[in-house]
């Protein structure tokens, strides 16, 4: 696992944004947060799975949290727009994203991709970040130190037979951060980061592996120091990097 332990009020007074956080490492990683100080935003496709994240945070004692329902795939400029002015009249900054939300899509040869399908595993793992990215960079640039924290996948750095649309949406998720870290580099406070989870016992990992034993694998839990390091100010000067959480 990534050696680092964060102290106790690491995210003190930050406020951090989670997409995909209603389960599996979006859970755990926006429940961390919470745990460590941050108020989280729990943006998901999923009311009653924000709503049950909300409530735990709300039963530790953590600082409250915001939900915002939203379906990455149906998403547009103006929705991201809204968010934007919400975030700034309740917050007046951000200081961190966590983009987590991501759909596995089909798993065929490129062949037979159905394009339909292929357009919405861009849209939520592609798109919708970028969008979200443009409209929420103000914010994150009126915080004192900022940190993007993208999500991608070993099929994001060396293709994969069969793995389709996710397997090109983690390249140009890889892309993205790189780009938004060269921009940024030397002229913002803002960090721009990935983070390849490797093998996590999720409903996602599940639908890719139906025959392998999830007990075999670590939980989203297991795998947070990666990303609290880089959410928090320990990782500063850090930039331009994509890090494995298993990594020994
Ligand atoms: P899960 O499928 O368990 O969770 C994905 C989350 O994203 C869910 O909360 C889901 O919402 C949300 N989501 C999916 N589509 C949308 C959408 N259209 N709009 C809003 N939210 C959406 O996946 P994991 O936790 O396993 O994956 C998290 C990240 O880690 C992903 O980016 C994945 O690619 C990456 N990853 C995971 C690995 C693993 O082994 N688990 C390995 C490598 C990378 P809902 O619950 O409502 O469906």
């Amino acid at each position: 696992m990534f050696d680092y332990q964060a102290p106790e009020q690491l995210l003190k007074d930050k406020i951090i944004l989670v997409t995909g956080a209603g389960d599996g490492i979006g859970k755990a990683a926006a429940l961390s947060y919470a745990q460590h100080g941050a108020t989280v935003i729990l943006l998901g496709r999923t009311t009653k799975k924000l709503e049950a994240v909300y409530d735990i945070i709300e039963a530790q004692g953590y600082p409250q949290a915001a939900i915002v329902p939203l379906n990455l795939d149906g998403v547009s400029e103006h929705d991201f727009t809204e968010l934007a002015n919400t975030l700034q009249n309740e917050f007046g900054r951000l200081d961190g994203i966590l983009h987590n939300a991501s759909l596995l899509g089909e798993r065929t040869p490129l062949e037979n991709y159905d394009a339909e399908i292929f357009d919405q595993v861009m849209k939520v793992n592609v798109s919708s970040q970028f969008m979200l990215n443009q409209a929420l960079l103000p914010l994150l640039k009126a915080a004192p130190k900022a940190s993007i924290v993208f999500t991608t996948s070993s099929v994001g750095r060396k293709a994969r037979a069969y793995w389709g649309a996710y397997s090109i949406s983690k390249f140009a998720t890889e892309g993205m951060m790189q780009l938004l870290a060269d921009e940024l580099e030397n002229t913002s406070n803002i960090r721009s980061n990935a983070i390849n989870p490797g093998g996590t016992r999720t409903t996602m990992r599940a639908s890719a592996y139906p025959a392998e034993d999830p007990q075999t694998l670590p939980t989203p839990e297991d795998i947070m120091p990666v990303y609290l390091y880089l959410m928090g100010d320990d990782s500063e000067g850090i930039n331009g990097k994509s890090l494995d959480a298993q990594a020994t």
